[in-house]
């Protein structure tokens, strides 16, 4: 066979035409999107009993297969864009963000190595080297002129993991045996910490008290340390959460630094919710004490404006990420990474091949440009501030947390019970969506203001739906 057969491939005039249709497909999605209810009603296995059992054995069109977007995928999506999405924390999207996400899908190169695509590695390391200004971190921590350095990873799961897998095997080159070293984080610690130190094969993790504000105390830390040093353990990993999942509390990043420093222990910072706010210079006191850190994780999938997956992971030093996750192979040599002239992102995480992730992140930094990125977060932190004084001001409420960023933490005076109904209530509408959680024993509702979409009315909405559904003391 001299040519291949193209003809199975959708003709590229017709690529053309439903290039064009699905985009304005998601146009109408996001225009109409207010109008319908945030979750999906859909059962259990409604939406797989739609589809049959066995691919097609014959093409299908492009049309026929457009069209079961609406009837087949539709019903079982719960609009994350919506903007009354109060729950979890966003998962914020934006049309700059999906035309960088084309664009990566369109070239489809695998960006493992510099050689295998030279501008996958170039535009990541100038993109996360702009977020190291734009989100004032140290200067070290730039790819270009620091030791450090930054990579697009999958999630915040998968940086965390990293770094507590780097922290293992500092400990164990310096002669610590496997089975004894520990890992630290604060009981609010996402649950990443304790399944990524799990997945390393720390079999000591400790997590350690916090304060009335939910903040890690160092003493408890120092007292813990001291604890396990004593019973012949290696402290080899410490985390820092600022911003933690329940109530975005903000644990004391300089102090536990120098604990860390003192004790040489690796400290990662686990921002992946607050790190985006940190365009914002008069948040920056949270972070206070990123000298005294080794790595540091944030998400723009979650409140950058950027679609999942782009989880931010930084180095202040490259040489240990290097060391621990570099390895040789035949099939990978090139006169480039040879010379030790380029980076080679597939040393710096457990995956090999990955996807030209930064293009997305870096449409959005240059559509919105830094201040577009401020004025948004900022209108995200004055709503949150209106609505929780409302809350605070009405006896039927309590606060259970401050709220430094955008996440809005309180439940009713009347215990679990009216709590859980105002919940159901705000649900039920269709209108918005919070999710409950729970601290020092009680339920309470997260309200996470920072969807792409929200304007100022829907939260003004949420509140007035609040007021009217709670029950009287
Ligand atoms: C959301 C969150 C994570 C997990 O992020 P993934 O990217 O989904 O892995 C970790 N830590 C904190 C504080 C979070 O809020």
């Amino acid at each position: 066979m001299t040519n291949q057969d193209q003809s199975a491939h959708l003709p590229l005039d017709e690529f053309r035409r439903h290039g064009h249709q699905l985009i304005d497909w998601i146009a109408d999605y996001l225009e109409g999107i207010e109008d319908r209810p945030v979750t999906s009603a859909a059962a259990p296995g409604d939406i797989r009993a739609m589809i049959p059992d066995n691919a097609p054995a014959e093409p299908e069109s492009m049309d026929e297969i457009l069209a079961d977007l609406d009837r087949v995928v539709m019903p079982g999506v719960t609009h994350w864009q919506h903007p009354g999405w109060f729950a979890y924390f966003p998962a914020s999207s934006s049309p700059a963000s999906v035309l960088g996400e084309i664009a990566s899908a369109g070239l489809a190169v695998q960006g493992m190595l510099w050689s295998t695509s030279p501008a996958v590695t170039e535009v990541e390391s100038a993109v996360m080297d702009w977020l190291v200004d734009l989100l004032g971190l140290p200067a070290e921590w730039r790819t270009d002129t620091g030791p450090g350095g930054g990579v697009l990873q999958m999630s915040a799961s998968d940086s965390t993991h990293t770094a507590l897998v780097v922290a293992r095997d500092i400990a164990v080159a310096r002669g610590a045996s496997r089975d004894d070293v520990v890992a630290y984080c604060s009981a609010q610690a996402h649950f990443s910490l304790e399944k990524g130190a799990w997945i390393a094969g720390y079999k000591h993790i400790r997590s350690i008290d916090v304060d009335e504000k939910f903040a890690m105390d160092p003493k408890a830390l120092a007292a813990q340390l001291e604890a396990d040093l004593a019973a012949g353990l290696v402290p080899a990993f410490v985390c820092s959460a600022v911003g933690t999942t329940g109530t975005t509390a903000v644990d004391p990043v300089r102090a536990i630094g120098e604990l860390a420093r003192s004790h040489s222990i690796w400290h990662h910072v686990d921002a992946a919710y607050a790190g985006s706010a940190m365009v914002c210079p008069e948040l920056r006191h949270h972070q206070d004490g990123l000298d005294l850190v080794d790595s540091y994780t944030f998400n723009p999938h979650k409140w950058l404006l950027t679609n999942f997956d782009c989880s931010a992971f930084f180095v202040a030093n490259r040489q240990p990420l290097l060391a621990t996750l570099t390895i040789s192979s035949p099939l990978m040599e090139n006169e480039a990474s040879d010379a030790g002239a380029v980076i080679d992102y597939r040393d710096w995480h457990v995956p090999l091949g990955r996807r030209f992730r930064s293009l997305k992140l870096w449409f959005v930094l240059r559509s919105y440009g830094a201040e577009g990125l401020r004025k948004y977060i900022r209108q995200h932190l004055a709503w949150a501030q209106e609505l929780h004084a409302k809350i605070e001001g009405d006896e039927r409420f309590e606060m259970v947390a401050d709220t430094p960023f955008a996440l809005v933490c309180f439940r009713h005076v009347a215990g679990d019970n009216a709590t859980d109904s105002l919940v159901k209530s705000i649900n039920d509408s269709g209108s918005a969506y919070v999710t409950p959680s729970v601290a020092t024993g009680q339920t309470f509702i997260r309200v996470s203001v920072g969807s792409t979409w929200t304007e100022r009315r829907h939260v003004d909405d949420l509140w007035d739906l609040i007021d009217s559904a709670a029950s009287p003391v």
